[in-house]
């Protein structure tokens, strides 16, 4: 099969396999080039593990710690005639790396939110690992069914209290003009709450706690947005915001959990960046654009792997990490400069589709949205036939 990419509003429906192996690639790459973390974990579950910031938390714990990572993740295999996801091509060519590397690796595809997917990695653990010392909660899903109850959740990006007009890039059309976005219900917010808050998060550690999985000192971190004006009134003052805020109280409950093995929660605040799940959120296209060429210019842009290596080297495995005064860990420091946000600021109002590419990175953000799903890689030849069956013996 010859594999161009299928791009669909904000989403690309079909992947390549080698284009992703190179992407996954790059990022060991820039992990073995930094300095060894220090003191680091041993054995490491990643849920959400597949793309994204869990991709970059299992590659830096592998390459950069030299851990036993197992992961978990929600991906789709090939078919002869449809692609796998990204996911799959990117884990399959994780696994891959890590064999050469001697490295233990496991992943179990499915749905991270069910009772059975928690047991089949107890029952993993038990087996291969013994104990994990750091457990990485990186899911974003649209979707969750209650284990208990078998209610289906689905979450909404919507403001709270009143409508949202703002400026939107539609990267199907490069038009760009203003959107309202109806505010959200509260049966809305709570659905939300239960699909991205802290819920699912407990659950984990209360089952992995009462497997005896959890070591001494383990460690766990789940991940959030926080950002600035621009961005508040769709993201932090909005829907998710409301189920980020739950991890805080989700961090609060599971410090008292793993009191018994002296372990410790964190949320850890993330900057923005392209993945799936950003690229769906409206705003955040355009917002990510103009933030890239400023932070560009600025030296401190990064990106998913960047940010990792410094989540564990400034904030997991550190005595002196970068705390806020609710117990997160913030590494969106750079994004958030006042200096930096006053120039997002400059920038908003005065771009249209007509300036895009002039006073935005669009071109960046693109080139990252497709790299995504394996495409515009350096060294892979797109004309070339390729097998999109890629088979690797995930668990299921
Ligand atoms: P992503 O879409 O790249 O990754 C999501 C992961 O979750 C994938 O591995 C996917 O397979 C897995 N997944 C989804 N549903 C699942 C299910 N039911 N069962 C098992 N696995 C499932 O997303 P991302 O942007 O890397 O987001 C990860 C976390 O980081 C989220 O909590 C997100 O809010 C947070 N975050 C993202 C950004 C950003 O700009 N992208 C910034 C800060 C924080």
């Amino acid at each position: 099969m010859i594999i161009t990419p299928k791009v669909r509003g904000f989403i690309c429906t079909n992947a390549h396999p080698e284009g992703c192996a190179a992407n996954v690639r790059e990022q060991i790459e820039y992990i073995k080039q930094q300095p060894a973390i220090e003191d680091g974990p041993k054995n490491v579950l990643v849920i959400g593990a597949s793309t994204g910031y869990g991709l970059a938390s299992r590659i830096t714990s592998a390459f950069g710690c030299g851990a036993k990572t197992l992961g978990v993740f929600f991906e789709k295999p090939a078919t002869e005639r449809r692609t796998g996801s990204a996911g799959w091509y990117n884990s399959a060519a994780f696994h891959e790396e890590a064999k050469a590397a001697g490295l233990y690796a496991k992943s179990i595809n499915g749905d991270a939110f069910s009772n059975e997917m928690k047991q089949k990695v107890i029952d993993t653990i038990k087996a291969d690992l013994g104990k994990v010392d750091l457990v990485v909660y990186s899911l974003a899903s649209p979707r969750r069914q209650d284990p208990e109850t078998g209610t289906l959740y689905s979450s909404v990006l919507k403001p709270i209290g009143k409508d949202y007009t703002e400026k939107s890039l539609n990267t199907d059309t490069m038009e760009v003009s203003d959107v309202t976005i109806e505010k959200a219900s509260e049966e809305e917010i709570a659905n939300t709450i239960k699909v991205m808050g802290g819920e699912d998060w407990e659950l984990w550690i209360n089952a992995l706690s009462e497997a005896g999985v959890l070591a001494d000192n383990c460690k766990t971190a789940a991940y959030t947005y926080i950002g600035e004006k621009i961005t508040w009134p769709i993201y932090g003052h909005a829907t998710i915001g409301k189920a980020k805020e739950d991890l805080d109280r989700a961090a609060k409950a599971i410090n008292e959990t793993l009191s018994s093995v002296n372990g410790q929660a964190n949320v850890a605040v993330l900057k923005a960046l392209v993945t799936q799940s950003s690229s769906a959120i409206p705003i955040m296209p355009l917002y990510i654009s103009i933030l890239y060429k400023i932070m560009k210019e600025e030296n401190t842009h990064e990106g998913c792997i960047e940010q990792l290596y410094r989540l564990f080297t400034e904030g997991l495995y550190t005595n002196s990490p970068r705390l806020d005064d609710v117990n997160r860990f913030r590494m969106d420091e750079k994004e958030l400069r006042p200096e930096t946000q006053a120039k997002v600021d400059v920038l908003w109002p005065q771009v249209t589709a007509e300036n895009l590419f002039e006073l935005t990175d669009y071109k960046s953000y693109n080139a990252e949205f497709m790299k995504l799903f394996g495409f515009g890689l350096d060294g892979i030849d797109y004309e070339k036939e390729v097998d999109p069956v890629v088979t690797v013996d995930f668990l299921e």
